[in-house]
Formats: structure tokens, sequence, C-alpha cells
């Protein structure tokens, strides 16, 4: 396997002993136990092209197994479990996570591609951080009296979990993803079984371990890989999974919430896709706004949700921006992520990269000027690189601008007036995150408000906290993940009616 022999990196020995010895099985009810079906799929490292592993793939039946055993925890042991005592094996698992990080981030660089040290500076800290968060609110989940119009009534609500809690995340960011959902589920008392995606399951698996070693009950955490048909599908539909909590494309969203509707009306919190608008004016910093515009699209090689792919300057600081935007981003070096120099990884798998370039000959056809970039990158082996690519356009219909690309694919434009941009901006039917760029505090304000977008920044781009809700508007999904707010979206509200009489 030419993954394990990286030639300017030496893998640790517990990311080689996990590739070559770990079942890569499924887990249910705290143990590893084959695919009912036999089946199993490959998971591949997208700087190479390279198989990485062989992992079983969860069917119908398997997802039938995973969700008897996380009814019966929830019904038996873990919901027995006292609030404290369910912070005190979160916080265990985010110490557990802390020593094995330096294995975790190598797993994460191999099965997504993303620069080695993106995954142990970013995602990694960032996953216990987000964990010891949530695990605090475990002994701080209340209810409220209500002064009711009744006499003699006293009325109080109680915030319950929901039961069993079925996750189904994306590739981008494969252990922070199953985190943000693991992290409030457990928190509140549901259990849970986490669906990694097919691209990304191995940190998923190492998880699995780090759940059991932790001391979790039986049952509470089961974890199913495989692919969204039979696996997601199966989660999405089946009638004793009470919600399902999705981080995904808009389409896959569609298909959830249809499921969830024809099956249990289970609970449906949906984190979708985006095609946020960061806005520059001339009056901003402009060399701060033109860095944060780069990186805004081209960090984890574009592959985020909250990109800032549709980039609007002011017309007097236009040149200016796309002429330091060309600069910086030529210097960007897209290269394999164990690499010592590299800015930019591959994109997920070869059907992205094919999709990706297919949308960059769109643009090229459609009259967009590239003003650097434009093509796959032939020369780094088998993996999956597309050139950072910056478009200028004028004509907001072109498939560049109106669809989510994923892959390193910036568009910029100019505006003249407020009114243009506002309408421009929330011209979209995504609404999950937006940037703007400027020194007039009023005007970053009536812009944060005008826009219709979960999360705004202004002189930054990108930042995201366990304590800030986060979340979008119109078709890029409903609920907050994050802050207080993830604890109400995997609670459910019970009030309760006492006569005193
Ligand atoms: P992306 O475009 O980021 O790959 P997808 O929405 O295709 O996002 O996939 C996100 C997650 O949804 C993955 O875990 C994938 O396996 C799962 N998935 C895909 N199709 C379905 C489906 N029909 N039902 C449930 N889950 C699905």
């Amino acid at each position: 396997m030419s993954a394990l022999k990286l030639p300017d990196f030496q893998l640790q020995a517990g990311t080689m002993a996990f590739l070559e010895k770990h079942p890569k099985s499924l887990f249910i009810n705290n143990e590893w136990v084959a695919a009912q079906s036999g089946k199993s799929f490959e998971t591949r490292n997208p700087a190479t092209g390279d198989v990485l592993a062989e992992v079983a793939l969860a069917s119908e039946a398997d997802v039938d197994a995973a969700v008897s055993a996380a009814r019966a925890a929830f019904n038996g042991a873990w919901g027995q479990t006292l609030a404290g005592d369910r912070a005190a094996l979160l916080f265990k698992l985010a110490d557990l996570i802390d020593e094995h990080a330096d294995v975790l981030a190598e797993l994460e660089t191999l099965d997504n591609g993303k620069p080695i040290r993106v995954a142990r500076r970013g995602d990694l800290p960032y996953v216990t951080k987000h964990l010891r968060y949530q695990a605090g609110w475990a002994d701080k989940i209340e209810g409220s009296t209500v002064p009711v119009t009744f006499p003699n009534q006293f009325v109080y609500t109680r915030r319950e979990p929901m039961g069993v809690v079925g996750a189904i995340i994306p590739w981008n960011f494969p252990l922070l993803m199953a985190i943000w959902k693991l992290g409030p589920a457990l928190t509140a008392g549901n259990t849970l079984i986490l669906k990694p995606a097919e691209q990304t399951p191995l940190t998923a698996l190492y998880l699995a371990d780090l759940v059991k070693i932790a001391g979790f009950p039986a049952g509470v955490v089961n974890v199913l890989p495989g692919p969204g048909q039979p696996t997601g599908a199966a989660m999405a539909k089946h009638p004793d999974i009470n919600k399902i909590a999705f981080t995904g494309s808009t389409e896959v969203g569609r298909k959830i919430m249809e499921a969830a509707a024809n099956s249990n009306l289970k609970r449906v919190s949906l984190e979708l896709g985006g095609k946020s608008p960061n806005v520059i004016f001339a009056d901003a910093d402009v060399s701060s706004a033109i860095r944060g515009a780069q990186w805004a699209v081209f960090s984890t090689a574009g592959q985020e949700c909250v990109a800032g792919t549709r980039l609007f300057v002011e017309r007097a600081a236009y040149d200016q921006v796309v002429e330091g935007l060309k600069t910086q981003v030529e210097k960007m070096v897209v290269n394999h992520g164990f690499a010592e120099k590299v800015h930019v990884g591959p994109v997920i798998t070869e059907q992205q990269m094919t999709r990706v370039v297919g949308y960059i000959e769109d643009g090229k056809k459609a009259g967009a000027e590239v003003i650097t970039g434009g093509n796959r990158v032939e020369n780094l082996g088998g993996g999956y690189f597309v050139q950072p690519t910056v478009f200028a356009y004028q004509d907001d219909g072109i498939s560049i601008v109106t669809d989510e690309i994923f892959g390193p694919v910036a568009a910029v434009t100019a505006f003249d007036d407020w009114d243009e941009l506002i309408t421009r901006a929330n011209d979209t039917m995504y609404g999950l995150a937006a940037g703007v760029w400027t020194r007039d505090i009023g005007k970053a304000h009536r812009y944060a408000h005008a826009v219709q977008a979960g999360t705004v920044w202004i002189n930054g781009y990108g930042m995201i906290d366990p304590a800030a809700p986060f979340g979008g508007y119109k078709q890029s999904g409903f609920g907050r993940e994050m802050g207080k707010e993830a604890i109400d979206l995997y609670t459910q509200v019970k009030t309760v009616w006492v006569n005193t009489q």
C-alpha cells in the first residue's frame, strides 16, 4: 500500500497498526461485528487513489440490530445514568481523543486528504473543545415553571432526551462532524447510531474503540459504516429511530425529510449546503480582506459548507482585489497532505474531481473569465488535485455562481450600490453563512442584518466555536448546532400539570 510509504513522512506506529490490524467491522452494542450481508467497501487515500482499507458495509438488518441495541441502552443502563456521570464519561472520551490525537490526525489526512497541519492544529483540538463544551451542559439542562391562568395548578416543563438518534455525516471534517452530533446527543441523554461518510469511515471506527475504553454502557454508541444506500436510507426510514441529525447536501437532506415523513415522523435536523456571499467594501482593510477571501474559499480545498464562494467587491476596490487575490492564490501550494509545504490538498474522490472540473469548464463556456487556475493538477501521482481557481463574472445565473461546487473554485464580481448588493447576495436558495469586510461599523451591521444567512462574519471569515450557534437559513437547513441551542436540538419538552388542591 503506497499510502503507508509516503516518501517524506513517517506515520505513527498506531496509525500503521490501525490500518493493518483493526477489524473495521460494525460497532454494535460495544462489540465489533461482521456485516450480516458479508458486504464491504473500500476507502481510498485521495492523495494517491490507493485503497486504505476494506470496511464492512451495514445494511438494513445491521441497522435493525444497532437500533435494538441503542433502544435497549436507552431504556436501560444509559437511561439510568445521572447527568453528572454522563458528563464524566464524555470528559473521559475527550481525554482519550487528546491522547490519541496524533494517530487520529494522520488517519484523517490519509482518508480525507487535508493537510496534516490542519488535521492536527485545527480538527483535533476543536473536536475535544467541542466535546468538553457540550459535556458541560449535561447537568445544566433545566426546565421551567409556567404561570398558567388556572388556579391551583402547578405547571412545569422538563427537557427530555428524544431516544435513539441517528447521525449521518459527511466527509469534509469526519471526526469533527461525528463529535458535533455525538457530543450534544449523549449529553442530552440519547443513544446514538453514527454513520460516517463512506469516503471517510476510519476515524469514526477509531473513535468507537475509545468509546468502549471510556466505559460507555453497551449500545450507547453504535457505528455503522456504509454508503447512503443502503445504510443511510435504512436509518432515515427506520421506525424506531427518533431523530436524524444530518450534515450533507441539500439534495440528500430532502430525501431524509421525505423518509422521515413517510415512516415515523422522526425529528430531523439538517445542516446542508451553501453558496455564501463574502463582500468587500472599498473602505475595508483591503489586504486583510483579500487574505480572508482567499482562505474563505480555499481552506479544505473548498470543501466546506461555509465556503465564501461568491465574492462581491465594491467597484472602486475591484481591480485591486482581483489582482491581489490572483497573486495570493498563485502562491498556494497544491500537494498531498503530508508534504512539508501544502496549502491545498486533494478533493475527496475522483468523481468529485470530475464534477469540480466539469463546473470549471461550464464557467469558461458561460463566459466567466479565469483569473487564475482553471484545470486539474496532473503531475501529482494518482491523486485528485484541482488548481485553486478564481473566476470573474457578471452573470449571476451561471452554474459556477448558483451551484455549490464543493471544490477550490471562487467567483468574484463587482457591485455598485447597496440595493444591488443585497439583492444579489440574497439571490440564492442557500443561507448558511456570509462575510463582510468594511471599516464602517454601521454598514457592517446593516449588512449582517440584511443578509439571509445563519452566520455572518464581520472582518473575518470561517470562525466556528462550540459556544456559538451554527446552522442555516433557507435551503441550507434548520436546527442550530453548537451553543446551548444544540441541547435544544436533541431534547423535547414535556409539560407537567399538577393539581395542588
Ligand atoms: P456530500 O455531497 O457532502 O458527499 P451527501 O449529502 O452526498 O454529501 O452525503 C452526506 C452523508 O449522507 C453521507 O454519509 C452519505 O452516505 C449520506 N447519504 C447519501 N445518500 C443518502 C440517503 N439517500 N439517505 C441517507 N443518507 C444518505
